[in-house]
Order: C-alpha cells, then structure tokens, then sequence
C-alpha cells in the first residue's frame, strides 16, 4: 500500500465532498482498491441517515422548547392582561355608580391600552413582534390623546396626535422598515420609505398647527422655515445612501452641504420670511461667511482624501 490508511482516512471526508485536489482523488481512489477497511469507512460516510436523524432530533428538540417558551410567554401575557383589566373594571364599575354614565371611564381604558401594548403584545404575539407592538403603541396613544381632547372638550388633538405621529415615525420608522412584513414590501427602499414618512407627517404636523392656531401668516412663514431645512436633510439622506461606500467622502460632503446651509441656507430663510411678510428688512445675525467657507473647505479637503484613498484602496484590490 503507497499511502497510510491514516492519510486516507484524512482524506475520505473531502473525497466524499468532491472538494479534494485530482492527485488526492487519484492516491484514494487507488487505496480503496487495495484497502477493505478504507472502503468500509467510505460507504459509512456516504450512508447519511445517521446525519438525518441526528438532524431531525435536533429539530424536534428546537421545536419543542420553542413551543414551550410560547405557551410559556403567552401565559404571562394572559396574567399581565387580567392585571391590566381589574383597574379598568374598578373603573367602570365606580364611573356608572357615581355618574350613572360612562365618562372618564374612557380615558383610563384608553391609558391602560398604552402599557398593554408595550407589555402584553409582545408577549401574546407569535410573529413580526416589533411591528405590532410598535403600531398598537402607536395607535393607543393616539387614542388617549384623541379621547382626552373629547373629554375636556379642547381643540388641540390635531395638533397633538400629528405630532406625536411625526416623533413616532421619526423614532420608530427605521426600525419598523427593516422589519417584517414592511421589510419584505420596501425591498431597497427603506431609507427613502423613511425619510417620505418622515416628510409627510412633518407636514401634516405644520398643516394641523396651521388650521388649529388660524393665523393667517402662519403657512407662509412655517413653509419658509421648514422647506429649505428639509430639504436639507433629504439632501444629507441622499449623499448618505447614494454616493458609493466610501465614509470619508461622505463626511466631507455632508460637512460642506452643513456649513454652506450654516449661512447661505439661513440668509435665504430669511429673504424668504421678508417677502412673505412684506416686512422691509429685519435685522439678524448669523456667524461670518468666514466660518461656513472653513467648514466647505475642511469638508473638500476630506472628500479629496477620501477619493484618493478610495482609489488606492481599488488599485490594491486589483493586485490582490
Ligand atoms: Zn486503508
């Protein structure tokens, strides 16, 4: 025998993959012609079934402590829920006696949906988690707020629920795109879904501020404002999520967009809100254009950097 069985022996798990080098192939297919130990062990790596059911096993044990940690998480939602519903019956039952209809009762129902939907949604629900405890927080606070302004008869839930619906969406958006089932829907569109969400509410906010306060100054004046500082922002989103991959170029230009909004976008809210007041000129004062021209050369000087390292980066890559 040319090679040790030991060798071989080495040798049979790779040859059985088909991932071993032709002269590794060629000395085992050679050994296993001399060698009945060698063979045996071969037709034993090739009969799988005990990989199978070692597999299978491992499964069914998964699968039964999952099971069991549901059962288990959806017992503790259960208690939390009959904690959560005893208030809400003493409630309900002292609200009838002493005003023989139902009225405040409404705002601690509407209050204890909040930890209910922190607490026990989680815990009761078997798939996409953070969506629906995300949401139904969403939506229990907008009930709170909307069954609070009823009560007290006050004309502010407009304005309240579009802004915490704005802040929500701005906490909670990123972490719902990249979740099922909207993960799934938005493909590579997160960060844009994001930053049109974020956009929209904004301006519904600016919209129910604009109709509850009835000034007539208001839309004019909140647009001047608000337009160039989102867009802004969307223009910072983009050269995040769109210019390649290289962070020091991004910085660089993110830096110089900043500083040149610092003073030319504040010059320009400014012009805006004269026009649109007919104000003749209104005294203001914003840093030196010194400081943003600084800031846009700091912010080229690290995007060339960036550009240059970039492409050495490339060129090593090429010769690797
Ligand atoms: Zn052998």
């Amino acid at each position: 025998m040319k090679y040790e069985c030991d060798m071989i022996e080495d040798l049979l798990p790779l040859y059985k993959d088909g991932v071993c080098s032709e002269a590794s192939k060629k000395a085992v297919e050679e050994h296993l012609k001399e060698c009945p130990k060698c063979k045996k062990m071969l037709e034993e790596l090739n009969d799988t079934s005990i990989d199978e059911m070692i597999v299978k096993e491992k499964d069914s044990v998964i699968d039964s402590q999952s099971r069991f940690f549901k059962r288990k998480s959806a017992t503790v939602g259960g208690v939390f829920a009959a904690i959560f519903a005893i208030p809400i019956l003493v409630c309900l039952i002292v609200n009838l006696a002493t005003g023989h209809a139902l009225t405040w009762f409404f705002i601690v129902l509407a209050a204890m949906l909040i930890p209910t939907s922190l607490i026990v949604v989680p815990l009761m629900v078997r798939e996409n988690r953070m969506f629906y405890t995300m949401t139904s927080f969403t939506a229990s606070l907008l009930l709170l707020l909307g069954v609070v302004s009823i009560y007290t008869k006050a004309g502010w839930f407009a304005v309240a629920a579009s802004a915490v619906l704005f802040g929500l969406t701005v906490l909670f958006g990123p972490f719902i795109a990249c979740r099922r089932p909207v993960n799934a829907l938005l493909k590579n569109f997160k960060g844009l879904a994001v930053m049109a969400a974020c956009t929209v509410t904004f301006f519904l906010m600016i919209t129910c501020i604009g109709f509850t306060v009835k000034s007539a100054g208001f839309f004019p004046k909140a647009l001047c404002i608000s337009v160039p500082l989102i867009m802004l922002a969307w223009a910072i989103f983009a050269v995040i999520r769109y210019i390649g991959s290289n962070k020091l170029v991004k910085i660089g230009v993110c830096t110089a967009l900043i500083s040149a909004f610092s003073y030319w976008g504040v010059e320009l809210i400014v012009e805006l809100l004269i026009r649109t007041d007919n104000i003749g000129t209104v005294m203001y004062s914003t840093w030196p254009m010194s400081g943003a021209v600084v800031g846009i050369v700091i912010g080229a000087v690290l995007t060339i950097i960036g550009m240059i390292a970039g492409s050495k980066g490339d060129k090593k890559n090429e010769n690797n």
